[in-house]
């Protein structure tokens, strides 16, 4: 199984390039925002409790997180491996993530970060707001915020792929075809060495 980790900070690029990874190496792909965006459209109660975090840019608390990401891998249990975009997004859910890999007999792969510079992080989210709906795409406070919590809270979960040599990183500037070169580069020489 390949469990690749797709890091980095919002409008890096992860959910474009997660498409193009599917396609090419077969793994199940899980979004945890695309999660929480479908509890919110059905207006469940656990769609309410996470439009209260998400619709200010803050991340939802760990133990919802957790729960609704270990749920979407049992629910695949015949996959080649997973794709995790927007997920673990601090330290607790990246520690929850390895004991889920453990109890499978798997581990995770790699993260590879899609490295953006913040001005250009800004233009693109303001760009996919215009079309995408996405309340949190409109307001440049919101994507500051977003952008902030990622510094924050998420940083130190590739530091803790660093700590056993799986954290690389990729330039996420440039065309689509050219950053998906690299993040397949990144995957096989991974792969050939596990
Ligand atoms: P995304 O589509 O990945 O940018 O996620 C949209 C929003 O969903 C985030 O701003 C958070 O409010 C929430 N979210 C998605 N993934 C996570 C996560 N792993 N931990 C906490 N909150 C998350």
């Amino acid at each position: 199984m390949i469990n690749l980790i797709l890091f980095g900070p919002p409008g890096s690029g992860k959910g474009t390039q997660a498409n193009f990874i599917v396609e090419k190496y077969g793994l199940h792909h899980i979004s945890t925002g695309d999660l929480f965006r479908k509890e919110i459209k059905n207006k469940t109660p656990l769609g309410l409790e996470a439009v209260s975090y998400s619709s200010k840019g803050q991340l939802v608390p760990d133990s919802v997180t957790i729960g609704i990401l270990r749920n979407e891998v049992e629910a695949n249990p015949d996959v080649k491996g997973f794709i995790f975009d927007g997920f673990p997004r601090t330290v607790p859910q990246a520690k929850a993530l390895d004991t889920l890999m453990q109890e499978m007999d798997q581990s995770i792969t790699c993260l590879v970060e899609l490295r953006v510079p913040d001005d250009e992080l800004t233009e693109r989210l303001l760009g996919r707001g215009k079309t995408s709906g996405r309340a949190d795409d409109k307001d440049p406070a919101i994507i500051a915020d977003r952008i902030q919590v990622y510094k924050n809270e998420t940083i130190p979960v590739a530091l803790h792929y660093a700590q056993v040599d799986k954290a690389f990183i990729v330039d996420g500037v440039g065309s689509m075809e050219e950053v998906f070169d690299r993040i397949c580069h990144r995957i096989e020489a991974q792969t050939e060495e596990v």
